[in-house]
């Protein structure tokens, strides 16, 4: 197999202390922390271990009726809507600056629940989720309607008014990038929001949220229930007073989601899924460059990305270069205690999707595919897996068809671009794809062609709070971020007045 940076001493090591404490476990509700209506609590889990952090309040419908009452009173009587926008963009601008202040601790909070390295949690997503924050907090006071010319002696106006209770739910990859891509354009637009957090990372939204209170938001405007989804998650999706929704995760989920919605009150939903992106490595492409960037595409975040390039497509002629270096890259990657400096890869988030992984990587054995390098578990504690190449994937193998949400490369052959273009679309998939080549002809054709909601040339996993995201086909429906995202979070009204003197 080689010699692989990731010893198995790795995970049997003492993990190093986080350095942050866990303050907020209750729910938080019309701006005060309290139980859930039940009593009932459940355990949150470090990766690194499986062992218990903290014990959570477990919000359920109770609870959730209890938050909607609290948005609804915020939204229809409360400050929030009727104070200026500028007011509004002012406490988020607040908001963003002590997300600043408090990154540290934000990012041991999220390592420790989550399990991703803290340097990335440090440098990338907090980052990212104060930039977002204050995108969006820029946007709240130039949201306006337009003034319409039309066939007759009349002023016609649109107002573009918020939905009012925004329900939102959100995974456990990216807890907090998750919350801030819902959370900052509702509220940017005046809406209020009940925010389920995912079973395995209740603890950083709780966190922040404190903080926005301390920023200044009213008690209601924003909701968190900790909670799980067929309980919490549900009873949000089917309230009548629950005046749109939004999602992220896993494809099976949204589809039960979207009926909620439609059995309910028809709640607007949008809804951000699964994928199977392809990672497209031309034959005149740079080999170095593509071999490293296909495995940031895929490695990145321990391989939990709805948008990972999963399905490595490498042209024959430099195929068995590629496959080489690919191997050896995997081989190369450092894995280990996520608060360790210089790690690239910590634990997966627990032990459903650690089996999960390992099963398709069998499977993966099973069906034929060459395993390259890694396929096994490190160490004996936590949730750690080898970083895993297969190559020779075929497209009827369940790696090449699934959703894995692991640290598991599949890659496959091609011979021209016709080809790879049909099978880079034969999924039901649409979230992203990579395009990996030196020929601006080449770019453009795939570019148009590729059925994805993001289309990455010659780079791969570029976010930025203004470039809008989400799926074409059963990856989801609506975009956040940027512009498009505000759509989501307004109506609009028409106003039409007649003219005396046209
Ligand atoms: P995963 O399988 O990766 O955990 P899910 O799509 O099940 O992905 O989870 C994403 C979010 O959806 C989590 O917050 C989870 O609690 C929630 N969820 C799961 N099942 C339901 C459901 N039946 N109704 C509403 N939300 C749900």
């Amino acid at each position: 197999r080689g010699i692989c940076r990731f010893s198995t001493a790795v995970a049997n090591e003492e993990p190093i202390t986080p350095p942050v404490q866990v303050n907020h476990t209750q729910l938080l509700i019309n701006g005060q922390f309290v139980d859930a209506s039940s009593g009932k609590t459940f355990p949150t889990l470090d990766p690194r271990t499986g062992e218990v952090i903290a014990q959570v309040a477990e919000g359920g419908a109770e609870d959730i009726n209890r938050a909607v009452s609290a948005a609804r009173k915020a939204f229809d009587e409360g400050p929030w809507p009727k104070m200026t926008s500028y007011e509004r963009s002012q406490i988020i601008f607040r908001f963003a600056d002590l997300l600043e202040k408090h990154s540290d601790e934000i990012a041991a909070l999220e390592t420790w629940d989550n399990g991703k390295p803290y340097e990335q949690a440090k440098q990338a997503e907090i980052p990212m989720l104060i930039r977002v924050f204050r995108y969006y907090a820029g946007w709240a006071d130039k949201i306006h309607g337009l003034t319409i010319p039309v066939d007759g002696p009349y002023h016609v106006q649109t107002l573009h008014e918020p939905i009012g209770v925004a329900g939102q739910i959100i995974p456990w990859n990216f807890p907090l990038l998750m919350y801030a891509w819902k959370v900052a354009p509702a509220l940017a637009c005046g809406n209020s929001v009940v925010l389920k957090t995912a079973e395995q990372t209740p603890l950083s939204a709780l966190y922040v949220s404190k903080l926005f209170h301390e920023a200044g938001l009213p008690p209601g405007v924003l909701n968190v229930v900790s909670g799980f989804g067929p309980t919490a998650g549900a009873a949000l999706c089917s309230h009548m007073d629950v005046d749109k929704l939004a999602f992220t995760g896993s494809t099976d989920t949204g589809k039960i989601v979207l009926e909620l919605a439609a059995k309910s009150n028809l709640k607007p939903v949008t809804l951000e899924l699964g994928g199977k992106s392809p990672f497209i490595v031309c034959e005149d492409a740079d080999i170095d460059k593509a071999v490293e960037l296909a495995h940031f595409a895929l490695f990145f975040n321990q391989g939990q990305c709805c948008c990972a390039g999963s399905r490595t497509f490498v042209h024959e002629r430099v195929y068995n270069e590629f496959v080489e270096k690919a191997k050896a890259r995997a081989l190369k990657r450092v894995v280990g205690d996520p608060f360790k400096k210089g790690i690239e890869q910590g634990p997966q988030i627990d032990s459903k999707q650690f089996e999960k992984i390992l099963r398709y990587i069998r499977s993966g054995i099973e069906s034929g595919a060459t395993l390259e390098s890694g396929g096994e578990r490190i160490g004996s504690k936590g949730y750690y897996i080898q970083p895993t190449v297969f190559s020779n994937v075929q497209d009827d193998m369940l790696i090449a068809k699934d959703e894995i949400f692991g640290p598991v490369q599949s890659i496959l052959k091609f011979k021209n671009l016709d080809e790879v273009i049909r099978r880079a679309n034969a999924t039901h998939y649409g979230l992203a794809a990579g395009v990996f080549t030196q020929d601006i002809d080449t770019a453009n054709t795939l570019t148009r062609a590729l059925k994805a909601g993001t289309v990455w040339i010659n780079c791969f996993d570029v976010f930025d709070a203004a470039i809008p995201f989400g799926g074409y086909k059963m990856s989801g429906h609506g975009r956040e971020k940027g512009i498009y995202c505000l759509n989501n979070y307004l109506q609009v009204k028409a106003v039409v007045t007649p003219l005396k003197n046209p």
